[in-house]
Formats: structure tokens, C-alpha cells, sequence
């Protein structure tokens, strides 16, 4: 068992559409911690026209990956000591290639990952998930076409509009999930030779699989 007294430090990883972004978010509550999703922070940067949130949307837009150079350069401004995830944290979308998760060691230094966890969800749910996925522009709350926000697509928490993603088309899933096959999955490997890699099963109501997340936390690292 990890000897955390400080928040945990933690890794969701995931199919698109596994529900990684709602449970990371949920996560980072229950333990007092920072949820940092890079595909939220990429779409931000790009609503706001900053150059680098501009450079990246080409790649999202096309289903690609942003290169591991331009994101691990952000993320290790957001891991500097005094930065946001300088403390504990989940991570949601990050590493995805096995360079990223190296290079993430390597930042981390002397106070390494907790645990990192596998949200397992078959191919076809996802892929039903995400054909009905429409997320808020603003704060980036996920709803489904069977379970919308309650005013004509305009969020509950933040008044803005859901819609669906640019990158939720049917062409970019099918990309998005193929890059996850070849540059995600090794990751897998990687933590499990470190000891650090848990499976948890993402099929079932969001309640249920949170409280699947919080006991493998609860059981693998001193909270
Ligand atoms: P999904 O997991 O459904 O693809 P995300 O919101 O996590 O959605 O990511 C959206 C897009 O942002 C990805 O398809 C990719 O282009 C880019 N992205 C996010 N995180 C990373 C990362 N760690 N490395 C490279 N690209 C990333």
C-alpha cells in the first residue's frame, strides 16, 4: 500500500466515452484534490483562440493526438511545485503514449504516481455513449441525448450551451479509439510492471462505478 498522507495522486485511464471525465471530477472531490483533464484544458484554450488551444484543435478536430512535446510542456508548468497539481491529483487524458507516462516519472521526481486506474468498458457501450454525448461549451458537463439538461440544451450548472463535441463525429471516434488501441493500451504495461495498474469496471450506473473507484483507492493507497 502506497503511504499517502497527502491527497492521492492519481491516473484514470480509459476508453473515450468510458465515463473517465465524470468519475476524475467526481474523484477529485471525494478526496480534496485536483481533477486535470487535458482534452478540457485544450478545449478551453481553443475557445479562448490562444495560440497553442488553436494549434491543438487542428489535431483534436481530426481525431489525432496533440504531440507529446506540446502537452508535456503544459503539463509540466500545471506539476511545478506551487503550480495547480502540485499536491496531489487526478489525471484524466494524461499520459496517453508511453512517452508521456515516462516523462510523467520523470517530473514527479521523489513523490511518484499512487495508483493508476483502468476503467473498462466494452467497445460498443462507448461507442453508443458517445453517439448520444452533448457537453456544456462552457464548464464542460456531460449529458446524453437520454438524459439532457433540463432547459432546451442549456446547462444546469452554468447557463451555457451542450452541444456535441467537433470531435464526436463518427469518422474522429473511430480514429480516437484506434490511437487508443496502438498508443494508450501500452501504457497499461508500463504501470503494471510498476505495480501500479488496477482494472475497474466502468459498465453500470455512475453511483455504482464510483463507489468501485473509491474502494480500490480506499484499499490500495493510505488516504
Ligand atoms: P477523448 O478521451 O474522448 O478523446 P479528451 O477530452 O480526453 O477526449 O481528449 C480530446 C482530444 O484532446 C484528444 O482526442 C487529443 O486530440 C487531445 N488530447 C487530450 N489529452 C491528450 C494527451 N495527453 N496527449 C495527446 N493528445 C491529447
Amino acid at each position: 500500500m502506497a503511504n499517502c498522507s497527502k491527497p492521492p495522486r492519481l491516473v484514470l485511464l480509459g476508453k473515450q466515452g468510458a465515463g473517465k471525465g465524470t468519475q476524475a471530477k467526481r474523484l477529485a472531490d471525494h478526496y480534496t484534490t485536483v481533477h486535470l483533464s487535458t482534452g478540457d484544458m485544450f478545449r478551453a484554450q481553443a475557445a479562448q483562440g490562444t495560440a497553442f488551444g488553436l494549434e491543438a484543435r487542428r489535431y483534436m478536430d481530426a481525431g489525432d493526438l496533440v504531440p507529446d512535446e506540446i502537452v508535456m510542456g503544459v503539463i509540466e508548468e500545471c506539476l511545478a511545485p506551487g503550480g495547480p497539481l502540485g499536491d496531489g491529483f487526478v489525471l484524466d487524458g494524461f499520459p496517453r503514449t508511453v512517452p508521456q507516462a515516462v516523462d510523467l516519472d520523470r517530473v514527479l521526481g521523489a513523490r511518484p504516481l499512487d495508483l493508476v486506474i483502468d476503467l473498462e468498458v466494452p467497445r460498443e457501450i462507448v461507442l453508443d455513449r458517445i453517439a448520444g454525448r452533448r457537453v456544456c461549451v462552457s464548464c464542460q458537463t456531460v449529458y446524453h441525448i437520454n438524459m439532457p439538461p433540463s432547459h432546451n440544451w442549456t446547462c444546469d450548472k452554468c447557463g451555457n450551451e451542450v452541444r456535441q463535441r467537433d470531435d464526436d463525429t463518427e469518422e474522429a471516434v473511430e480514429r480516437r479509439l484506434q490511437l487508443y488501441e496502438r498508443e494508450t493500451v501500452p501504457i497499461m504495461d508500463y504501470y503494471r510492471e510498476r505495480g501500479l495498474l488496477v482494472v475497474v469496471d466502468g459498465v453500470g450506473e455512475g453511483d455504482e462505478v464510483f463507489e468501485r473507484l473509491v474502494k480500490v483507492v480506499n484499499d490500495h493507497v493510505q488516504v
